[in-house]
């Protein structure tokens, strides 16, 4: 069994599911690239919960249609992947050896952050997927630390994806095009964090709030940004992540993915 790599993905604006740019691009191409999971875990930016970690249990997950103002057909997407009770009991297990507190979900569906881009990378939707939330007003660390409970799975043929925006700032969107100019705001942050993943500077990474520039502009709240320290610690607490795609969208979202193994 070839271990896999833990992602960080930049899932951008729910567009990405229809409209051609080279982010979509690259995810059409990734899945390919990868050995073929037997499950997938996703943190996603879009379901958050107070106190401790919540686990999807359910064994046919909704696909969720969580954004307004859209065109139909994004409306009518369907990503019929299966869940996985089995490996959720596991993944609830492994955070409460770790001391966490976790909510079991019999019901929860997946949101855009996981089935936009696992719709790119597995298209047949024929592995089962379930979700894992980010922590509400949870610190970098805290979810580093979910993410490294759950590095073992990767041996087991599990892909761990952390899906969130390396910049993310939407009230910065004002109609602007997708291929506008790239805000200096933005590519100063980008740039910043991708030097310190590069060089694997993990105290930096967790201080990002008070070292990078304009941090709190590229992230007003920082949920996008927390699936980026989960995939971190699911790399198994290798902090050198491998940049395998940059572009920005509208200017202000930087589109990168990152890979920890
Ligand atoms: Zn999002």
């Amino acid at each position: 069994m070839t271990t896999l790599p833990a992602l960080f993905i930049s899932h951008g604006s729910p567009m990405l599911a229809i409209q051609d740019s080279p982010a979509r691009g690259f995810l059409l191409g990734l899945g390919k690239s990868l050995p073929r999971p037997k499950a997938i875990v996703v943190f996603s930016a879009h379901w958050e919960s107070l106190g401790g970690p919540a686990v999807s249990f359910a064994e046919r997950p909704e696909t969720i249609h969580d954004f307004g103002g859209f065109p139909p057909a994004l409306f009518e997407m369907q990503y019929p992947a299966s869940g996985s009770p089995e490996l959720a009991g596991r993944i609830a297990a492994l955070l409460e050896e770790a001391g966490l507190a976790v909510k079991r979900s019999p019901t929860r569906g997946l949101d855009h952050g996981a089935w936009v881009p696992l719709r790119l990378m597995y298209p047949d939707a024929d592995i089962p997927v379930l979700q894992v939330s980010v922590l509400r007003g949870g610190t970098p660390a805290e979810h580093e630390r979910l993410g490294l409970a759950l590095s073992g799975l990767r041996d087991e043929g599990v892909l761990v994806i952390g899906s969130g925006s390396l910049t993310h700032n939407l009230y910065e969107f004002r109609g602007q095009g997708m291929d506008a100019p790239v805000q200096p705001w933005a590519s100063e942050f980008a740039d910043w964090m991708h030097d310190q993943l590069q060089h694997g500077r993990r105290e930096a990474l967790l201080d990002y709030r008070r070292q990078a520039p304009h941090a709190e502009r590229n992230h007003p709240t920082d949920e996008h940004l927390l699936p980026l320290f989960a995939a971190m610690g699911a790399g198994g607490g290798k902090v050198k992540g491998e940049r395998l795609h940059s572009s920005y969208e509208y200017g202000v979202l930087a589109m990168d993915v990152y890979a920890f193994a």
